[in-house]
């Protein structure tokens, strides 16, 4: 492969948010682009008025960079090849529509909403569509069926048209994808797209090909959705005349359901409970609220860690990735064919492992917020020795909080199905005679604590557990937390007795 010279672009419309498939796009295109000192380009494309979404180009932006995607060349810091929103680049198009107007491979077309709605009615042959093309395209209101006087009258009195592609008859346009090898296409099998709108914007296929060849663009990797749009990419360069300089098409597998029947879509997220979208997103419109992982208590590189092996494999057992060795890893000919399955426990399963990666000064930061939220004001070493013993069970960055809340609250309730299991008669005795002879040790550590319990449960026959589950219960109000031993003790003797005498009172 030539690495010469690798340009690629991520090109999102902003219809809305960054579906995880979108960032999982924009991934590939930056660790292809990193790894052979290439550029990764950002590119608007915000031709379709229609379905523009206020809101939704920051939001694309946003997301990207809280996954460390950062762009050589985009809306904000420009670049040679500005601007790099393709509303800002009309002009543009509207010369190379000429061009093909011109060279008779795009021709004018007024029919009406009404008229092509009519022509779906009465021109459809059995199963087959209406498809406005080589079979109809004649029977329709365009500069083909009627005289150039009629089409500069039309045009004079101000009729509205738009421009579609003239589809060449009966040849096979031939690519070679670099996913998923050759791809073959009848063009009668082609529609005569419309590529001009009568708004003087260009639809996406004129625009994306044009800025793709203007951008110098080495490399379109995109998702799969678009491999039926290639084949007229294909002709728009060879009517051009640029297919010389034609970038390598890579579509990329579909990201599925966690059951693997069809595309993973927003309701999937919300039916089973995990986010699709990197970021939380408001809905301008319904004020709907879609939850993000970030705002979920995901670390960016586990996020991005799990998105690289949904679709692509290093060909080693390795799961765990920094960015760097993914750039270092990556390539484009790992990238499986077939769709791949999105496993949201998977998606905790690396985040758990990044965060027991990481320091726990830099777990700090993210519980200390919430800490000052719920008024708790705890010495920073305390709160480093509780992130300590409850980090191995964080999935979550919000789990800091919820593992380590009663650390930092006595219960005020107790949970009551753990009550009915584990307490029986005499429990309350023998829970207050321990207390008793737990307020006597010096040091208060785990250690002393570990052989007073010892001593105590072999004086009273009992086993450990009918001893050291009432008491959790008491100092935390369930049966959830790390060792017994460990809370007691980082709560300090004066808390734990406090709460196992309160928890006596109370329970
Ligand atoms: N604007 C298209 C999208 O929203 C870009 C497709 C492409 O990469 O060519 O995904």
């Amino acid at each position: 492969m030539n690495t010469a010279g690798i340009r690629v672009r991520f090109a999102p419309s902003p219809t809305g948010p960054l579906h995880l498939g979108g960032v999982r796009t924009a991934l590939y295109n930056y660790l292809f682009a990193r790894k052979f000192n290439g550029s990764f380009i950002l590119r608007i494309e915000d031709t379709d008025q229609n379905r523009f979404v206020p809101g939704a180009e920051e939001y694309i932006i946003k997301s990207l960079q809280w996954c460390g995607l950062e762009f050589d060349e985009d809306v904000l810091k420009g670049g040679p090849h500005a601007p790099y929103r393709q509303s800002e680049r009309s002009v543009i198009y509207k010369e190379y529509i000429q061009i093909l107007l011109d060279k008779s491979h795009a021709y004018i077309a007024f029919d009406t909403a009404a008229g092509l709605e009519e022509a779906r009615n009465t021109l459809s042959q059995g199963h087959e569509q209406f498809q406005y093309g080589n079979k109809t395209r004649l029977l329709m209101k365009n500069s083909l069926s009627m005289t150039a006087d009629e089409v500069s009258q039309r045009i004079e009195r101000g009729d509205r048209y738009v421009i579609r592609v003239l589809i060449p008859e009966n040849q096979t346009v031939v690519f070679h994808d670099l996913i998923r090898g050759e791809v073959k296409v009848h063009t009668d099998t082609l529609d005569d797209k419309v590529l001009f709108k009568s708004d003087g914007l260009p639809t996406y296929h004129l625009a994306n090909v044009v800025d793709d060849y203007l951008m110098k663009i080495s490399h379109v990797i995109r998702g799969e959705e678009w491999l039926p749009s290639a084949p007229l990419h294909l002709l728009l360069y060879r009517f051009f005349g640029w297919e010389d300089c034609m970038p390598q098409f890579a579509h990329l597998p579909l990201i599925l359901k966690p059951d693997g029947n069809g595309k993973l879509s927003k309701r999937d997220g919300d039916r089973l409970g995990f986010p699709v979208f990197p970021l939380e997103w408001k809905d301008p419109v319904s004020n709907d609220i879609s939850h993000g992982y970030k705002e979920d208590g995901y670390l960016p590189d586990a996020f991005i860690n799990m998105l690289a092996l949904l679709g692509w494999n290093p060909g080693t057992e390795q799961e765990i990735f920094t960015m760097a060795e993914l750039i270092a890893a990556f390539s484009l000919d790992r990238i499986n064919k077939a769709g791949a399955k999105f496993d949201p426990s998977k998606a905790r399963w690396f985040n758990h492992k990044y965060i027991q990666q990481k320091p726990d000064e830099e777990l700090y930061n993210y519980l200390s917020p919430e800490l000052i939220a719920n008024g708790i004001d705890a010495d920073r070493e305390h709160v480093l020795h509780i992130i300590g013993l409850i980090k191995e069970r964080v999935e979550l960055l919000s789990d800091l909080w919820k593992h380590s809340v009663f650390f930092f609250r006595a219960p005020e309730s107790y949970d009551q199905q753990v009550k009915q299991k584990i307490w029986q008669e005499g429990t309350s005795f023998i829970v207050e005679e321990f207390a008793i002879l737990a307020s006597k040790i010096e040091p208060f550590d785990k250690e002393t604590l570990h052989q007073l319990i010892e001593e105590f449960t072999t004086a009273r026959k009992i086993k450990m557990g009918q001893l050291m589950n009432p008491l959790r219960l008491l100092a935390v109000g369930s049966n959830q937390g790390p060792g017994m031993m460990d809370i007691a003790v980082l709560l300090g003797k004066e808390e734990f007795l406090k709460r196992i005498y309160r928890g006596l009172k109370n329970i």
